[in-house]
C-alpha cells in the first residue's frame, strides 16, 4: 500500500470515530463550505447562476445519507421536489443528483422506489435529468436495478454512476449501456475490500481507462468526472482521436475543487459540468473529500488558522 492509500484509508477510518466526528460538526462547518454551496435551496441557485454564466453546467445535490427514518426520507423527497421546481422557475442550467439511501433504500426499498419515482417524474415534467449516485458496495445492485426498473417504465431521464474500482463494473457497464442508461463514470470514493475493488490507484486508473473507452466506443454520451489530469488529458487525446465532439461529452468536477480549471475547459469549448452539494448534512461529505487527496486536508487547516 503506498502513502496515497494509506492517507485515504486512515481518513476514512478516523471520520468513523465518533468524538471526530463531534469535534469536526462543532467546529468544522465553516471548514467545510467551500466544498458547499449553502444551507439553503436559493443560496444553491444563487451560486449556480454565477457558475452558468461561466459557461458551467451543474448537477444539484441536497446533502443527506445514512438516514434513520422513513419520516427523514419523505422529508429529502419533499426537498428534492422543491429543488426540481426551484431550478425549473429560475431557468438555471443543472440537472439533479440524488443518493438512494437518502429516499430510505437502507431501510424500505419498496418505498425508497417510489420516493425516487416521484422525484423523477417532477424532473421528467420539467424535462429535466435526475442522477442516482453510486453510494458503497452494500447498495450497488439495488441501484443498478432501481435505475433499470424506473427505465422500464418509462423514465429515460434517469441515470447513475459507475465506479472503476470495482471488479463487477466493466460488466455493469456493459449492461446499462445496452440498456440505454446514461452513466457517470468515476473512480469511486468509499473504503472497500480488495475482494471486490482494486486497492493499487494504477489498477483504478487503468479500469477506468478502460470502462471510459468501452463507453465511448458504443455511441453512449459519456460522462466522466475527475480531477485527475491523467483521465482528463486522457480523454481528451482519445475523444480527438475518435473525432468526437467536444460537446458530444461532459468533464464533471466537485464545487469548490479546480474552479479555475472548470471555468477553463468551458471556455476550451468543453461541456464541464460542477457537482454541487448544499444543505446542512455535510459531514460525510465532507470527509469523503478530505479522503481523496492530502491537498483537500491542507486547503482546510490552512484556513483553520488564518
Ligand atoms: C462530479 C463527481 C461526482 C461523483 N460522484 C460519485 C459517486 O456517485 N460515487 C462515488 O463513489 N464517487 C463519486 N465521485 C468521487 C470519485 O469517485 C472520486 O473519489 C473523486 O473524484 C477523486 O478521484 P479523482 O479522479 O477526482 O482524483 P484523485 O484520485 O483524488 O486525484 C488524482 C490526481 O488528480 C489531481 N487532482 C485531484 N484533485 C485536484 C485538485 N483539487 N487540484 C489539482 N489537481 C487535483 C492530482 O494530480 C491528484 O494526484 C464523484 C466525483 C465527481 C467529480
Amino acid at each position: 500500500m503506498d502513502g496515497t492509500e494509506l492517507y485515504r484509508k486512515v481518513i476514512l477510518t478516523v471520520s468513523g470515530n465518533i468524538f471526530v466526528k463531534w469535534l469536526s460538526i462543532k467546529y468544522g462547518k465553516k471548514l467545510a463550505s467551500r466544498f458547499i454551496a449553502g444551507d439553503t435551496l436559493d443560496e444553491a441557485l444563487d451560486e449556480i447562476e454565477r457558475l452558468n454564466a461561466k459557461g458551467i453546467l451543474v448537477t444539484l445535490d441536497h446533502l443527506g445519507e445514512g438516514i434513520r427514518s422513513l419520516d427523514e426520507a419523505a422529508g429529502y423527497r419533499e426537498e428534492y421536489l422543491r429543488l426540481v421546481e426551484g431550478i425549473a422557475n429560475r431557468g438555471v442550467q443543472s440537472n439533479i443528483s440524488l443518493k438512494p439511501t437518502q429516499m430510505g433504500m437502507a431501510l424500505d426499498a419498496d418505498t425508497a422506489y417510489q420516493n425516487i419515482k416521484s422525484v423523477v417524474r417532477k424532473a421528467q415534467e420539467h424535462g429535466n435529468f435526475v442522477r442516482l449516485d453510486m453510494e458503497d458496495s452494500p447498495y450497488t445492485q439495488a441501484t443498478i436495478d432501481m435505475t433499470l426498473r424506473l427505465h422500464k417504465e418509462g423514465f429515460t431521464n434517469v441515470g447513475t454512476v459507475m465506479q472503476a474500482y470495482l471488479f463487477r463494473t466493466e460488466a455493469d457497464v456493459q449492461d446499462l449501456m445496452g440498456a440505454g442508461v446514461n452513466l457517470r463514470l468515476v473512480k469511486g470514493a468509499y473504503k472497500e475490500a480488495g475482494t471486490i475493488a482494486y486497492q493499487k490507484k494504477e489498477d483504478v486508473i487503468d479500469n477506468y481507462k478502460r470502462i471510459i473507452k468501452l463507453h465511448f466506443d458504443q455511441g453512449a454520451y459519456t460522462a466522466v468526472a475527475s480531477h485527475d489530469d491523467r483521465i482528463i488529458d486522457w480523454v481528451k487525446v482519445f475523444a480527438e482521436q475518435a473525432r468526437i465532439d467536444k460537446q458530444g461529452f461532459e468533464f464533471q468536477m466537485l464545487y469548490g475543487l479546480r474552479m479555475n480549471d472548470q471555468a477553463a475547459l468551458a471556455k476550451d469549448g468543453y461541456r464541464i459540468r460542477c457537482y454541487m452539494p448544499y444543505g446542512t448534512m455535510w459531514y460525510p461529505y465532507f470527509t469523503r473529500r478530505l479522503a481523496e487527496k492530502p491537498a483537500n486536508l491542507m486547503m482546510v487547516l490552512k484556513n483553520m488558522f488564518k
